[in-house]
């Protein structure tokens, strides 16, 4: 049997929450409890809101409560680098892969057109979900667009028909979900960048991780990636999406009601082992 590994995949935006350390505790626990490894990886793929800080604080933050990892970006590893925007090679081979097999297209869409289109969706009641047939374009105005050194992104092919996928989660079972619902997401942004769904499986995949632990809002995602696992030929992690930490009326926490930085809870004089008791 393959040895457990985890990850917590934070993206460097902002004040360390206490929801990634929530989410790294569940990781780290189950790695260890089977003898595994857990992994950090930064998700640094949104270059206006990702920042050298932001990492650091998110480093420091879950070392000071003793969420130590095997692998990262500052202790290294054989499966790195560990931070996204080290890998963009990676993903262009990965995309260039799934263009080649059809799995893929190139979208020369502008944003103008991209609104018109949900707009003519949403006029008709249907989902607001944009499938590869409502944003393909003639040929010739693709050449002419390709001609003219227009930027366009790389989207995935999806199901145009509706109909049932299932998830399986550790947690939930089976879970089924409505592939209406599933766009054909942008894989590769016009600067040449990976999105989060392309970045996040192709990196579980080649770091290796059998179990994918995370807050249930990634749920909607589970289509898109197991859809690009089947495109891939690989075989997708075990799933498992925990229920996010919540405010005492059941929202989603939020920094408006609740202190949600870890570093306020240090500040204020909390133990470290007090915060991750209280956590777990
Ligand atoms: N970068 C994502 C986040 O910030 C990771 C989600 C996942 O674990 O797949 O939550």
């Amino acid at each position: 049997m393959t040895a457990v590994r985890t990850r917590v995949a934070p993206s460097p935006t902002g004040d360390p929450h206490v929801g990634t350390a929530y989410i790294a505790l569940f990781n780290y626990c189950f790695a260890k409890a089977h003898g595994g490894e857990f992994l950090l990886r930064v998700e640094d793929t949104d270059q206006q809101r990702s920042t050298p800080e932001s990492e650091q604080a998110i480093l420091d933050s879950l070392r000071w409560l003793g969420l130590d990892w095997d692998e990262g970006p500052d202790v290294g590893g054989e499966a790195g680098p560990y931070r996204q925007s080290e890998r963009s090679d990676i993903y262009q081979q990965h995309v260039n892969e799934l263009l080649v097999k059809g799995h893929a297209f190139k979208c020369y869409r502008t944003a103008e057109e991209l609104d018109a289109l949900r707009e003519s969706r949403r006029e008709a009641g249907q989902h607001s979900a944009l499938k590869p047939s409502d944003l393909k374009l003639p040929e010739d105005e693709v050449a002419r667009r390709e001609a003219n050194g227009d930027p366009y992104v790389v989207r995935m092919v999806v199901p145009e028909e509706e109909g049932r996928c299932v998830i399986n989660d550790m947690l939930r079972g089976d879970v089924e979900l409505d592939w209406g619902q599933v766009d054909a997401q942008v894989l590769l942004k016009s600067d040449g960048l990976p999105t989060y769904h392309l970045a996040n499986v192709v990196d579980d995949h080649l770091m290796g991780i059998t179990h994918v632990i995370r807050g249930e809002e990634w749920i909607n995602s589970a289509p898109k990636h197991k859809l690009l696992y089947q495109y891939f030929e690989w075989d997708m992690p075990q799933l498992c999406h925990l229920p996010l930490l919540r405010n005492p009326d059941k929202s989603k926490l939020s920094k408006r009601k609740n202190p949600t930085s870890i570093l306020y809870y240090q500040k204020m004089g909390f133990l470290p082992e007090a915060l991750l008791n209280y956590l777990g």
